[in-house]
């Protein structure tokens, strides 16, 4: 759906974005996070059509978004990260004021805003200044404005920031809904912790470039396989011992009482084989897992300045 090939931008001196890549298939919710500064507005701001960058490619169902920017234009909906000021516009007014830009009037431009309306849960608010709604409400707003032209792709810079929890969720509950709508989304965020939950794919942005990227499934699988196996041994450890010591895959052995931390670098096949291996080799095993990681601490680690680096390694590494 959205292909995005080394994308560079400048401003002034400051290089924002150094050779961005990033796909979406469709249908997926992506979530694109990083840290403050790292260039995800930018990047989105470039995909919706509303800067351009030095050089680099956005293609969008194949075609070529840069040079055909109305048709880009009709195949995104954009929520920016902060809304203007409407003061004397109610809600209806406002949604139909926007759908006039996209050249809907009268009955159809009416009945096509109260039913997104009724999408986002503002049917009841249609009579109320925008400037009083809440920030939920606003952000639920802007989303309804953003699918007025029937979108295939959304793009919603930071959307969660400022919500409190059950707000989050309930925006999440809308996003996902969209998607079963057949909608592709790419949603931004600096917190990854507000995506997990949502998306089906992330990539993590640092200073201008893609420092990973992949299915939920894969980087969980990653976020799994950096951590050390836990392996309780109810007797054999001498055997155990010499069994990891030879094995390609093992990086690190620490032994504490009848437990053996190892830095084990392989997949889930590999380690169903070590497993099977101390079996055969009548090791009696009565714990073998991963220790258990987070997102949260694969996004330090691919996101750290290399300084900060030496000292998440160190500290991995001195637990072993
Ligand atoms: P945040 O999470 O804080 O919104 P971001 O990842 O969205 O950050 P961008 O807004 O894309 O990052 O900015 C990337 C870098 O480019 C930042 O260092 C920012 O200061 C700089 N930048 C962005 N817009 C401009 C501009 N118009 N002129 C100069 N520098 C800019």
């Amino acid at each position: 759906m959205l292909e995005i090939r080394k994308l560079q931008k400048r401003y002034g001196n400051f290089q924002a974005l150094d050779g961005l890549d990033l796909t979406i298939p469709e249908g997926e919710i992506f979530g694109f996070v990083g840290p403050n500064g790292a260039g995800k507005t930018t990047t989105l701001k470039i995909t919706a059509g509303l800067l351009s960058p030095d050089s680099g490619s956005v293609m969008i169902d194949g075609v070529d978004a840069l040079a055909d920017n109305r048709g880009l234009k009709e195949k995104i909906g954009y929520v920016p990260d902060f809304f203007g000021v409407y003061d004397n516009l109610k809600v209806s007014e406002y949604m139909e004021f926007f759908a006039s830009c996209y050249g809907l009037e009268g009955r159809e431009a009416r009945m096509r805003c109260c039913a997104l309306l009724e999408q986002v849960k503002l049917e009841d608010r249609a009579d109320f200044f925008v400037d009083g709604l809440s920030r939920g409400m606003k952000q639920r707003l802007c989303l309804a404005r953003a699918l007025l032209h029937d979108p295939k792709l959304l793009i919603l810079d930071e959307p969660a920031s400022g919500m409190d929890p059950r707000t989050r969720m309930e925006f999440s509950a809308m996003l996902k809904e969209l998607r079963e709508q057949g909608k592709t989304l790419l949603v931004s965020s600096h917190v990854l912790s507000e995506l997990s939950g949502l998306c089906t794919s992330i990539g993590i942005i640092e200073q201008g470039h893609m420092v990973l990227e992949g299915s939920m499934e894969h980087i969980t699988e990653q976020v799994n396989s950096s951590k050390p196996l836990l392996i309780q041994v109810f007797s054999n450890m001498e055997k155990a011992l010499a069994i990891l010591k030879s094995h390609p895959c093992v990086q690190t052995i620490a032994v504490k009482r009848d437990e053996i931390k190892v830095g084990f670098l392989g997949d889930r096949q590999d380690e169903a084989a070590l497993l099977q291996q101390l079996i055969d080799a009548d090791v009696m095993v009565s714990g073998f897992m991963r220790e258990k990681g987070s997102l949260e601490s694969l996004f330090m680690q691919v996101t750290a300045r290399e300084d900060e680096k030496a000292v998440i390694r160190h500290e991995m590494e001195s637990g072993l």
